[in-house]
């Protein structure tokens, strides 16, 4: 890691902590294994991508539906789909101080940490196992799901029988997901407890190459316009590289990895894989789906687009992180701003301010009057700090109410980005910032 990278990843970890985004779990007790909580502004930020994936891919497509599923399922699952016994990383330790590192991510037989031997390379299964009941034996052994994916295939036939879709159709979800990563860290790009929003879509049994390569294309092409369109990535922080097939999953005939330029190194943000009909194969005795009109019953075959909510909130808050002269800003695109407005009365010792910047502040807050905006409300300290202090949280909009405001009912409006100011009056402000901000 080169220095001055180390570096910006370093201001946006104390960013995180310092304004809310993103704590370290329990840190009171000493922290926990590069766990993170997200704080007041962090679970706004994730939330919107949440929401907007959600809406993007569920709500405004014909072929999508939503699933959310148990996070502990019947280790059966896991047996079956493969998992306990392929999903392990390939594990090195360190003969003299016993640390341990994923082999595909030391380049010699030297301890990145001590300079100690490293040992022989070992499979180490990720799966996080827990106990169900009140025995702490084999029999009540049980796992977190490392994949939120395989409910989509295990409820299937469900959501076929309840929905009566046929395909080609997608079932998504978005979930906690957890593995024993050997090597958690660079802050939430790694952790051993995570975030995922997945999408299995179905498609009938490929005749040839081409008909299953179209729309892996097709989701190709998608994911690329929901990490420039939605999360505002810039274009040349992104690239699509295809896993050579000793990097590939056990299930996958086709990965295409779509790695983003994190300050500490080029890593993967989200996959696209050819899943083949390998899962529902694994977990239906007879083949599930039935054509309504041949009567044929098959296996369909899978494209899975997969997308890290935490490498997503990352990704966002490196892309847009700006230090200008005396200031630093968010660029966040401002759907996804956890606060859309900030309103300040000039001067707080003054009620008559006060009192109107309330009005204002409640207005935008209300969704039946205004458009239920997400407001910030700050009378502290001087204007210009105000700005500032929602510049580093990436506030797109501040509104002050002054005296002329009590005068002729309009307000200053200011700019993140470009910090220009203007004048609107208040009963254009909700169109205003409707317009400018969706
Ligand atoms: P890596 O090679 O980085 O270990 P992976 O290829 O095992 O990742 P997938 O199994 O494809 O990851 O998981 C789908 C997505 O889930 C990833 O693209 C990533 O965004 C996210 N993800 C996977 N593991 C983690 C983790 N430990 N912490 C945070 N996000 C993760």
């Amino acid at each position: 890691m080169k220095k001055e990278e180390n570096n910006s990843m370093e201001k946006i970890v104390s960013l995180c902590k310092r304004r809310g985004f993103i704590f370290p779990g329990s840190e009171i007790y000493g922290g926990l294994a590069n766990s993170f909580d997200y704080g007041p502004l962090g679970v706004e930020l994730k939330n919107n991508i949440k929401n907007i994936w959600w809406k993007r891919f569920v709500h405004k497509r014909d072929d999508m539906v939503g699933i959310d599923a148990a996070l502990i399922m019947n280790p059966k699952v896991w047996a079956s789909s493969g998992h306990l016994k392929e999903f392990a990383d390939p594990l090195v330790e360190c003969e003299k101080c016993k640390r341990r590192f994923r082999a595909d991510h030391v380049n010699s037989k030297k301890c990145p940490d001590c300079g100690g031997k490293l040992g022989e390379p070992r499979q180490f299964n990720l799966m996080l196992k827990t106990f169900l009941g009140v025995t702490e034996d084999s029999a009540s052994t049980v796992y977190f799901r490392p994949e939120t994916a395989q409910s989509m295939f295990v409820d299937f036939k469900n959501v076929l029988d309840t929905t009566r879709r046929k395909i080609p159709f997608g079932i998504a979800q978005t979930g906690k997901a957890f593995r024993n990563e050997v090597t958690p860290g660079n802050f939430i790009f790694r952790t051993r407890e995570f975030e995922q929003m997945e999408i299995e879509y179905f498609i009938p049994v490929p005749k040839k190459d081409a008909d299953w390569e179209k729309v892996f294309d097709y989701w190709q092409k998608e994911m690329w316009d929901w990490t420039v369109n939605d999360l505002g990535l810039k274009k040349e922080h992104i690239h699509d590289c295809e896993c050579e097939p000793e990097n590939r999953a056990h299930y996958s005939k086709k990965t295409i990895d779509i790695e983003y330029d994190f300050p500490f190194e080029k890593s993967e943000l989200y996959g696209l894989a050819y899943r083949t009909d390998f899962d529902l194969k694994n977990h239906f005795e007879e083949p599930p789906y039935e054509d309504a009109e041949s009567g044929e019953k098959f296996y369909p075959h899978v494209i899975e687009p997969t997308f890290g909510v935490d490498r997503s909130v990352l990704a966002v808050l490196c892309d847009s992180y700006v230090e200008e002269k005396d200031r630093v800003v968010l660029k966040l695109k401002p759907s996804l701003a956890p606060y859309k407005v900030a309103v300040f009365p000039l001067l707080k010792n003054k009620p008559e301010l006060v009192a109107k910047a309330k009005e204002v502040y409640i207005q935008l807050r209300n969704p039946s009057i205004g458009s239920g905006f997400n407001v910030a409300f700050d009378d502290r300290g001087n204007i210009g700090k105000r700005y500032y202090s929602q510049d580093e949280i990436g506030t797109p909009f501040c509104v002050t109410i002054d005296f002329d405001t009590l005068e002729n009912d309009d307000v200053t409006v200011r700019d993140r980005d470009t910090m220009k100011q203007e004048r609107i009056k208040i009963k254009d402000l909700i169109d205003y910032l409707n317009d400018k901000l969706c």
